[in-house]
């Protein structure tokens, strides 16, 4: 057995192809891949006929709860490729205080490196391996440049990191701590992206970039499974998903289909709720526009830097399933966003990070303009462990040589 249960035998994967998100040209399996022909992300595709006759969900339900659980839904074909920290199935925890008696935070700060970015990228390191790959750049606001790393590292490729120069602090650093060779960039993430693409344009390495590979989605896409098991193969009446690249939200939408498609589910889906900060919201403004891609978003701003994506290479994908589900894009300010972290956490014990906060102010919108009703079944996801980001300070001093009346305290 290994660390994680689910880890112990060579796989057959029930993997078919890969597939061009827009036009639906068809690519091998077994090869390395980045964007399509027409520059736009891949998306794997399973015999999920034969994959339904291999796997029943009483097989599924006898095995650990770790992400490997769902190893037939999942690209990698050799075990030994698969460089685990413990990815852990992540808990579903009630915030009745702060929030509602049914919102629920599917809690992925508890992920290895305190992300939910472990989940996308120990699938994407695995495949990187597989596929003989030996260095690896990426941009980053800070939680995928540190998953990579740990990744990376253990399965002994050389990252290089890019991250705007404005990147929370502890990021950074835990990035260089896990092995990356990490620069600050005086540009926002897509500019350190830009830099990433010529690098790879050049032959310097394979290109990390959100989307710009096919198996990020699929590790994100476990978090779809997931909940899906954990409520008992129903879903929620509605998700807010804080979005950046999407990935998480485009890699769940897929998960419900493949759950659909497997008869383990039926086909009501949650309404998707893709969360912005007002001050970078590009895809809210495509959403109300009616558009099916979104312009760059110019001067972004907020302190929620895992939402700080000016412009999206899914938009069109993270649109379409927001539009399909009955869901919205919602842009909530930065005063709601910081206000609802910090009730969460004094009213519910639950510190949320800035772009978790962002879910519940979002939610607290939706109840009042009558998008969700205050009593439905909503899941709210809090992305990363809220102690990766600088928390106010409360505190106060005490001379310990001239007490006040202690019963003031
Ligand atoms: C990356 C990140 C997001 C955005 O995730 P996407 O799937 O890229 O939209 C949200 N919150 C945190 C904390 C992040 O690190």
């Amino acid at each position: 057995m290994t660390a994680t249960g689910n880890l112990d035998e060579d796989r057959e994967t029930f993997v078919t192809h890969l597939e061009c998100s827009l036009t639906g040209e068809r690519y091998e399996a077994d090869r390395l891949h980045g964007l399509s022909q027409a520059g736009r992300p891949l998306l794997v595709r399973y015999d999920l006929a034969a994959l339904g006759k291999a796997l029943s969900r009483d097989t599924l339900a006898a095995r650990p709860t770790d992400l490997w659980r769902w190893r037939e839904l999942l690209p990698v074909r050799k075990t030994h490729s698969i460089v685990s920290l413990g990815e852990i199935e992540t808990p579903l925890i009630p915030i009745p205080r702060s929030g509602g008696p049914k919102v629920l935070v599917k809690d992925e700060g508890r992920l290895p490196t305190g992300s939910f970015k472990a989940r996308g990228l120990v699938m994407a390191v695995a495949m990187a391996k597989e596929l003989g790959v030996k260095r690896i750049a990426m941009p980053t606001n800070g939680n995928a440049g540190a998953a990579l790393a740990a990744y990376a590292t253990r399965a002994g490729i050389e990252t290089v990191v890019l991250c705007p120069d404005d990147t929370p602090e502890i990021n950074v650093r835990e990035i260089a701590a896990q092995g990356a060779r990490v620069y600050r960039v005086n540009g926002l993430i897509d500019e350190c992206g830009a830099i990433v693409a010529k690098g790879a344009a050049e032959g310097l390495w394979f290109d990390f970039s959100t989307l710009k590979e096919p198996y990020r989605i699929e590790g994100k896409k476990t978090m779809g499974l997931e909940l899906a098991a954990q409520l008992g193969w129903r879903l929620p009446k509605a998700i807010f998903y804080p979005t950046g690249g999407g990935t998480g939200l485009i890699g769940m939408w897929k998960a419900f289909d493949e759950l659909e498609q497997l008869g383990w589910i039926g086909s009501e889906r949650p309404k998707m709720f893709a969360v912005q900060a007002s001050g970078c919201a590009p895809i809210v403004r495509a959403f109300e526009a009616g558009e099916e891609h979104a312009e760059r978003w110019e001067n972004a701003h907020t302190v929620a830097a895992g939402i700080r994506v000016p412009k999206a290479v899914g938009d069109f994908l993270i649109l379409r399933a927001v539009r399909e589900s009955g869901g919205r894009a919602i842009a909530v300010e930065e005063e709601a966003l910081l206000r609802a972290t910090a009730e969460s956490a004094l009213q519910d014990g639950m510190l949320l990070c800035p772009e978790g906060g962002a879910t519940l102010a979002a939610w607290r919108e939706a109840v009042a303009q009558g998008w969700v009703e205050a009593d439905d079944e909503v899941v709210l996801f809090n992305c990363a462990n809220g102690l990766k980001y600088p928390l106010p300070d409360r505190s106060t001093t005490l001379d310990k040589n001239n007490l006040p009346d202690l019963a003031s305290l």
